[in-house]
């Protein structure tokens, strides 16, 4: 018997969000940013499904290495860089591309002896804090590493936008110009050799909500999965096609009487009768435990609200406009006509955090045109 819980991936709608990316930024490149097992999607079937794509992002070494083991051909960065002398072992094996964003890097790569080994990006810290150089540093550790050897040129360069979801918020202004004039120092210097170093800077929201932010090479992350990365808009505002889905079944369907309570705690009390449906999905599965009172769930396509607390297993939804609904019926907890926006609202998160946390015991099923042409052709014979 396979799990009640389960999560459809839609290839498809993979393939027409990298579209989208590439109207808003014609003149970049593109690196998916497919980090954490691809914001849960399953970092090997949305690698395969984006091979068109110029180069991926994971943030650590051994997802980069994963995908090479895989047999993934594409470029590689690894926002995070390398910590250790094992890990920058391994980025030299695999041919994967490091973020340097610290002079415990620098050091560790001058102390290699291999050739032209190495392609990395540089980062400048312009805001976040968070990893990266400050202008000073950058012109010392840019001098230092177009001097090592080790280092397979040109040098690429980058920053990480801090607030660029909030589209009346300057600082990625700010950010954006503090990148360009430290680069065009590095020029005036002749630091650089100017068309030979790319430069990136704009995530998704940089992608959809500001110009400035592009450049030779742009990071969607949440965007190519369907999600909008601003707080008010919902990724089909941004015609984005949602990528997962989260399904379950019904249960069990009991009767309730004025005054019982429902779940842990007994958190919601019934005021007058009705019927109360049990969902297999809980935050064993990755619904989070905080979605409050009242969030929509869809028992065979119909909205009717979460009461109680969320468990580990289940959930329980109030019934009363669905009493005809029986156990084995499908449930929506996000997807078509529930968009995972407006759960995280009511989960008082972000949709990042849903997606990531979907866990071992979901199952999940891969959806594309071809899988559906596949499975007409089959039925015709
Ligand atoms: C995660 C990440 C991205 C992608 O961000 P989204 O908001 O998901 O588009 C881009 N760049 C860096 C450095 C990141 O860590």
């Amino acid at each position: 018997m396979s799990s009640p819980a389960y999560a459809v991936v839609n290839l498809d709608a993979l393939q027409h969000n990298l579209q989208i990316v590439r109207q808003y930024a014609p003149h970049s490149k593109i690196m998916p940013v497919i980090k954490a097992n691809a914001y849960g999607h399953g970092m090997l079937r949305v690698a395969s499904a984006l091979q068109s794509a110029d180069a991926f992002a994971v943030a650590r070494v051994d997802e980069g290495v994963r995908l090479r083991k895989a047999g993934i051909t594409n470029r590689i960065t690894v926002l995070e860089g390398f910590s250790c002398t094992h890990e920058l072992d391994a980025l030299l094996t695999y041919q994967l591309n490091p973020v340097v964003h610290s002079f415990s890097q620098v050091i560790m790569l001058e102390t290699r002896t291999e050739l032209n080994a190495c392609s990395i990006w540089l980062k400048l810290d312009t805001g976040m804090n968070r990893l990266g150089f400050n202008a000073e540093e950058f012109y010392v550790a840019y001098q230092r590493l177009i001097q090592n050897p080790v280092i397979k040129g040109p040098i690429n360069l980058m920053t990480h936008l801090a607030n660029a979801d909030d589209i009346q918020d300057t600082t990625t202004i700010k950010q954006t110009s503090k990148f360009n004039d430290t680069i065009a120092a590095l020029l005036n210097e002749q630091m650089i050799e100017s068309e030979r170093s790319a430069c990136s800077i704009a995530n998704s929201a940089g992608i959809l909500a500001w110009p400035v932010t592009l450049s030779d090479w742009v990071r969607p992350g949440i965007m190519l999965y369907g999600i909008s990365p601003f707080p008010d808009t919902t990724g089909e505002d941004w015609h984005l096609k949602p990528v997962m889905e989260l399904h379950s079944r019904l249960i069990a369907v009991k009767s309730l009487n004025k005054g019982d309570k429902v779940g842990y705690a007994g958190t919601w009390t019934c005021n007058k009768p009705t019927k109360l449906g049990i969902i297999a999905i809980g935050y064993g599965d990755g619904y989070p435990r905080h979605t409050m009172e009242g969030t929509p769930v869809l028992v065979n396509g119909h909205r009717v609200p979460l009461i109680g607390r969320v468990s580990m297993d289940m959930i329980t939804v109030d019934l009363k406009s669905q009493p005809q609904a029986k156990p084995g019926d499908s449930v929506t907890l996000w997807g078509k006509g529930l968009a995972i926006e407006e759960i995280a609202n009511c989960a008082n998160t972000i949709p990042y955090t849903l997606v990531c946390g979907i866990t071992q015991r979901v199952r999940f099923i891969e959806h594309s045109f071809n899988d559906l042409n596949l499975i007409a052709n089959i039925l015709n014979h």
